[in-house]
């Protein structure tokens, strides 16, 4: 059961989509059967839609704490933040309070210069990856100005590549950013020439059955760059030749990129649908607009178009603005109201092409003519009728939707200077409902069967327009669009436009339509993986945006939201989060986006709390240190986390989700005192294993969850502390451990991750170099993703248990599956050669899109009841997939089986008595560090950032740390001391504990209270 039916279900309300960018023929994700998204001609992969990574908090103050670079920024910058890919380890985003570098009002130019010498210095103090970087682009949308670096190796340019910086009106830097490929190792000259890259590229696509026999694919573009392809955060920027080539049958754009040294196709999409010759069309000159004085004649101009109705409803002459008309020599432009004044003398003849500065339409159903206007006019007034007498309605409709488009960018944004040329426009295409933008023009199909002509949908014509937007803004900030936030614009410069959340409505008569953004779709492919289905999420979001601005604000709120949408292209986000990040910043109103921005709540609730998308910046921010593994048979459980919101609310309510080995999550109301919430937990049962997590709700209802990915996501510790029966870190020998496929090819590996093609792997391994995980090594047969129809699973040898109670599996998972309704992560215990019995497997959900998603390593533990006592015991990991959609798989490290101690940690060996010999022993793990502490009144308290003690170091009760180094479990695990019971001390009690110093990120454990009562 693959994704297919799925699909077919969530698109059973989208009729259909609407360019030519559909998921026809990827092989990696066939479409539905039933062609509904078969629109045109489409063939091949569609254009790379990068993943979001989730912003946690803790990993990113833990990153900027180990990086030079931004340990001195952040001293430098007071309240600045550095946000790091995790998955890259570079720099991704920083912002803060506006660091004036230019003066306020200043000039292109001199935010030029200022933007120069902030880049400098950020390139080198980061030592950025490339030559000093040079402006590519600077772009204005609100009050900010966009200025993209050109990132460069030995001048060879790196595409999607290089710094940003936002600088505002005011002259304040408010965010720099940008992503940072590293040059690959293995050359820095091209061993092919661009004749022989080209020859493979061809070959490429002859051999996947890309191109019909005998045609020859024109080459439209060549250059050679360096590439980090979009979808591979890890990736090196290969030496490539970048190829565009467009091929007739099929008809394609193709964007391959041919490695420069050894020939291997690094990348390649089709980014535009059909070729149909339009690229050969020259665009129209920019036409003068002359003003004169009104004195041969006043014209107004109407169209019969479809103003404010659907495709199947009959068209009304309204008023044309921008068309072009030529009288005595000279062009005359219609203004907003369809007017123009000819001042010349008449009688005078005046023509029309229905064209104009900023659309050019031409109908393919006649070769590829213009419809034609002509009238001899003498004085007075002139009334142009388009009508089918000189025009056909699908002429019409592009040529009056088509300049609407054009005229939503400048009203949106007008600084924008990108779009002062006319876009030809086809229409009258063959093709059943089909409708697409090909890099030059923008393309209509004519009537077929139950569709209109897609020119005749106002929303459909905004739609590809839209794409000419982005496209051309990204290309000026040297990036591509990527293919899922490309669809998304598109369908929100079309509905806003219109202010309808559907696009393509009546398409397909009454009551039908393309997509809906008023929709319910979540991050990131919960209705579907295509790039329109992708898009759904990026449009419901910023949908949401505008209708909670307009809740909360009115039509000035809807406007700003329309507004900062133009504006944030200039951004060139990436991912659904950039998009986001980039309407917050427009939004933000002290130069300082660390301390929120004003309508914050609003945009979380719509991109995160509706959409599920990754937020930027956590409106709540949270502190917790996770408890370690305590022994100590007195305290209750005390969860405690700081919790503050940035949007300027308060919190207002916290919870806390505990569960018992394994069982359903409780929910514990947390109290607060000031910024502190805390709950506590009568002790639970010993042994356990305790899972938690919290969420924390502020005024506004904005909810958050701690840690980010909770459910899937959970802090553990035991309620003791853990002997160790068998360790793996698969960084030596592992010949004891086995991997098979029983259905497909095994592609389990001992390896190091990271590996730059794979986007779904860790970066690196969570301890030592190497880990065990699904398809690691890059080679032939390996791509990071799991393949289809496997069965395979990895084995661990045979762990003797005899005598272990309550053993446990411990480890770090980094994992990404499809949904368990489609693709099965699986673990499996085996006892004494028996059958392997899952105990944990990844969630399956009813609508099949709850993907399994680690974006960082996980410590995952699960209790394996089975194996208690047993003298054989082997752990499987195991993947099933289907033949649908498919990720990076299983990364395991750090694996521990492990069971409860025979005995407490802490154990008195000696005498009690006076003058005799105390002694105590302390069970751990060889090497461990610990202090020992004691008091002489039992006084539990809590210590921050150690965890429930039984001694309190500040109050009058307390005794000595013995001694006051830290101590070290010697190899065997015990540790023994003591000391002659001194006189006077006999009825009084000793009670004594040991604390665990924490390794790493782990967390402070405890041992038990050892109380001993003196004779
Ligand atoms: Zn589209």
């Amino acid at each position: 059961m693959r994704g297919e039916a799925r699909i077919m279900i969530l698109l059973s309300t989208a009729i259909s989509v609407v360019c030519a960018q559909d998921p026809a023929a990827s092989p990696a994700f066939p479409a539905p059967a039933g062609g509904l998204e078969r629109w045109g001609d489409s063939v091949g992969p569609e254009a790379p839609s990068p993943l979001a990574f989730v912003v946690d908090d803790g990993d990113q103050n833990r990153r900027t704490s180990a990086s030079p670079a931004a340990r001195r920024f952040v001293a430098d910058h007071p309240g600045w933040r550095v946000l790091f890919d995790p998955r890259s380890g570079m720099p991704w985003r920083s912002f803060g309070p506006g660091i004036p570098v230019a003066r306020s009002g200043a000039a292109e130019h001199e935010i030029a210069a200022a933007a120069r010498i902030f880049a400098a210095e950020l390139h080198a103090r980061w030592s950025l990856p490339g030559d000093v970087p040079e402006i590519g682009y600077i772009g204005r949308g609100g009050r900010l100005w966009y200025v993209s670096f050109r990132q460069a190796h030995r001048g060879v340019r790196a595409t999607n590549a290089g710094l940003t910086l936002r600088i505002d009106t005011e002259g304040r830097l408010v965010l720099w950013g940008g992503r940072f490929p590293r040059a690959d190792t293995s050359g820095e000259f091209a061993l092919l020439a661009e004749a022989d890259a080209r020859m493979l590229a061809v070959a490429h696509l002859r051999a996947r059955g890309l191109l019909a026999d005998g045609s020859a694919p024109r080459l439209a573009l060549a250059e050679l760059v360096r590439h980090a392809p979009l979808e591979r955060p890890n990736s090196p920027a290969y030496l490539v030749y970048r190829l565009r080539l467009s091929a007739d049958r099929p008809r394609a754009e193709w964007e391959i990129y041919v490695d420069a040294r050894d020939g291997a196709v690094r990348e390649f999409w089709n980014d535009i649908r059909h070729a149909a010759a339009c690229g050969e069309r020259a665009s129209s000159p920019h036409l003068p607009h002359v003003v004169s004085r009104p004195r041969g004649f006043v014209a107004a101009v109407t169209s019969v178009v479809h103003e404010g109705l659907e495709p199947w409803q009959t068209a009304v002459a309204t008023a044309l603005p921008d068309c072009a008309f030529q009288a005595a020599g000279a062009t005359y432009v219609t203004d907003a109201t369809g007017g123009f004044s000819f001042g010349g003398a008449s009688p005078v003849s005046v023509q029309s092409s229905l064209d104009g500065p900023w659309i050019t339409t031409f109908n393919q159903a006649v070769g590829g003519t213009q419809a034609y206007y002509s009238a001899f006019v003498a004085t007075g007034a002139l009334n142009v009728l388009w009508d089918d007498s000189v025009s056909t309605q699908s002429e019409r409709d592009a040529f009056y939707f088509g300049v609407r488009a054009r005229n939503r960018v400048l009203q949106n944004n007008p600084t924008e200077t990108l779009f002062n040329t006319a876009l030809p426009v086809n229409v009258g295409l063959v093709g059943a409902c089909d409708a697409f933008y090909d890099g030059v023009s923008i393309n209509f199909s004519a009537a077929s069967g139950a569709c209109s002509d897609t020119a005749f949908s106002s929303t459909v014509v905004q739609h590809e327009y839209g794409h000419h937007v982005t496209a051309t803004i990204y290309a000026a900030h040297g990036r591509i669009v990527p293919g899922h936030l490309g669809e998304g614009f598109s369908d929100l410069q079309a509905a806003t436009s219109e202010n309808v959340s559907q696009v393509g409505k009546g398409l397909l008569g009454p009551g039908t339509f393309v997509r809906d953004l008023d929709n319910t779709c979540r991050w990131p492919f919960q209705c579907g993986v295509g790039i329109h289905a992708r898009g759904k999420v990026t449009g419901g979001a910023w949908w949401k945006a505008r209708q909670n601005r307009f809740a909360s604000g009115g039509a000035n709120g809807r406007a700003a939201v329309d507004a900062a949408l133009y504006a944030h292209f200039h951004g060139t986000p990436e991912t659904e989060t950039e998009s986001c990040l980039e309407l917050l910043l427009l939004d933000d109103d002290d130069a300082d986006l660390s301390d929120g921005t004003p309508h914050l709540a609003d945009y979380y609730d719509a991109f995160t709390t509706a959409h599920g998308v990754p937020f930027p910046i956590p409106p709540i921010r949270i502190e917790h240190a996770t408890l370690g593994d305590t022994a100590d048979q007195w305290q209750p459980i005390h969860f405690r986390a700081e919790a503050v919101s940035i949007s300027g609310s308060t919190i207002v309510g916290a919870t806390c989700f505990y569960a018992v080995n394994g069982s359903a999550f409780t929910a514990l109301a947390m109290t607060s005192s000031g910024p502190e919430w805390t709950a506590t937990l009568p002790r639970p049962p010993t042994p356990a294993i305790v899972s938690y997590y919290f969420r924390f709700v502020d005024a506004l209802g904005t909810a958050v969850y701690w840690p980010s990915a909770a459910p899937d996501g959970v802090f553990t510790f035991r309620t003791y502390r853990p002997v160790v029966v068998f360790e793996e870190g698969f960084d030596g020998a592992v010949g004891n451990w086995s991997s098979a496929a029983t259905s497909g090819t095994n592609d389990w590996q001992f390896g190091a991750p990271g590996a730059a093609a794979f986007a779904f792997d860790p970066p690196a391994a969570f301890s030592g170099g190497f880990v065990a995980g699904t398809d690691l090594a890059p080679n032939a047969t390996f791509d990071g993703i799991y393949a289809p129809n496997v069965v395979e699973h990895l084995t661990s040898p045979a762990i003797d248990c005899t005598g272990r109670a309550f053993v446990a599996l411990d480890y770090r998972r980094w994992l990404s599956v499809e949904d368990g309704a489609f693709d099965q992560a699986r673990i499996l215990v085996s006892v004494n050669n028996g059958a392997f019995v899952p105990v944990w497997n990844n969630v399956a959900s009813i609508t099949g899109d709850d993907h399994h998603l680690d974006f960082a390593w996980a410590r995952h533990v699960v209790r394996l009841t089975a194996a208690d006592g047993q003298p054989s015991v082997r752990v499987r990991f195991e993947l099933a997939s289907d033949a649908g959609i498919n990720f990076g798989g299983w990364n395991i490290d750090h694996l521990r089986i492990d069971a409860s101690p025979p005995s407490p940690p802490l154990t008195s060996v000696g005498s009690t008595a006076t003058g005799q010999q105390l002694a105590v022993q302390v069970r751990g793990g060889a090497g461990e560090g610990f202090i020992l502490c004691a008091d002489v009144v039992y006084a539990p308290t809590f210590v921050p950032y150690v965890g429930a003690i039984s001694i309190d170091p500040y109050g009058p009760t307390f005794v000595f740390v013995v001694p006051p180094d830290l101590l070290t479990v010697p190899s065997g695990g015990l540790w023994a001391g003591g000391t002659i019971v001194p006189p006077g001390l006999s009825g009084s009690t000793l009670h004594l504990q040991a604390v665990f110093a924490s390794v790493g990120s782990d967390p402070y454990s405890v041992s038990n209270v050892l109380s001993l009562t003196f004779q």
